[in-house]
């Protein structure tokens, strides 16, 4: 059994549609795949439409946070009710507030004298996807400014850049309960991985288990065996499920589909916590 419960299409910052990584997916041989664009469900149907049999399909979002100290969490919401209403506004809310915060990130490199403006931006952006670095990253290549979205971020775009602005999110807590009042589960994503700046605390664990935090992605590319076994301990403590799944973004990171993947066990344990049976199957 393979199952990757962690990838983007190009309704977010990956760039194969959500047909595409379905059927992908079904070619690597992946028996379960999830479906986790940042902050929305814009690609669900187009997912469900490709699916066929040999693989069914895990909906979800990867739900941006940020705690009271202004730290990024990003956490999957999987196998929620998508008629939620609080849990689809507050996805909303976070997409409106992306665009404000890129035409900052514009105006403040605009200033350093890099020409590029937010309809270039806006050009490298499927219809209806959520807007991120990524797309600028992109919108800089096209203009030449960089090769790759890894030399945009690794100059330009990175977390301690002069220019780099967060996006206003509500709390891992919060994000915790929503999910689970739309009847769905959670699971906090790369946690420890700090080449992307600050990471959480492992008291702050404590606070989400709280909240109802279900799962840890402890696999992942971002981590080191060092950090993977941090995390493992904290599932102990606190009673967690621990996941893997490979953040594939088609060819927009270096990522590969099912590059790390979760237990049949622990996908089971998690699908046990939805409220109701939501693996979609042809
Ligand atoms: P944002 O959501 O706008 O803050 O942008 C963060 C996104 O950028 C994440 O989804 C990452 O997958 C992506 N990202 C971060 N670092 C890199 C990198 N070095 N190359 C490509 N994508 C990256
Ligand atoms: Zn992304
Ligand atoms: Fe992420
Ligand atoms: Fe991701």
């Amino acid at each position: 059994m393979k199952i990757d419960l962690h990838t983007h299409s190009n309704s977010s910052d990956g760039t194969d549609s959500p047909g595409e990584l379905v059927n992908k997916a079904l070619a690597h041989g992946i028996d379960v795949i999830a479906l986790t664009d940042h902050d929305t469900i814009a690609g669900w149907d187009g997912a469900i439409s490709h699916l066929r049999s040999g693989i069914s399909l895990v909906l979800g979002s990867e739900i941006s946070c940020q705690t009271i100290d202004g730290i990024s969490v990003h956490m999957l919401g999987l196998l929620f009710d998508e008629a939620d209403e609080n849990l689809q506004q507050l996805m909303a809310q976070t997409r409106e507030n992306r665009v404000g915060r890129m035409e900052r990130i514009i105006s403040r490199m605009n200033e350093a004298g890099i020409e590029i403006s937010m309809a270039e931006v806006l050009a490298q952006l499927s219809q209806g996807a959520t807007l991120g670095r990524p797309h600028l990253a992109d919108a800089l290549i096209a203009k030449k400014v960089v090769k790759s979205r890894e030399e945009a971020f690794e100059e330009l775009l990175h977390n301690n850049s002069k220019y780099y602005i967060p996006h206003m999110s509500p709390t891992p807590e919060q994000v915790i309960k929503q999910i689970k009042a739309a009847g769905g589960v959670a699971v906090i994503a790369h946690p420890l991985a700090s080449l992307r700046g600050r990471t959480v605390s492992l008291e702050s664990f404590a606070s989400m288990a709280a909240a109802g935090l279900d799962g840890v992605e402890v696999s992942h590319r971002d981590h080191t065996p060092e950090q993977r076994e941090l995390l493992q301990s904290v599932i102990s403590e606190f009673g967690l499920i621990a996941t893997g799944s490979s953040d594939y973004h088609g060819n927009g990171k270096l990522n590969q589909l099912a590059e790390f993947t979760t237990e049949p066990v622990a996908f089971e344990a998690l699908e046990a916590k939805a409220n109701a049976r939501r693996v979609v199957k042809a």
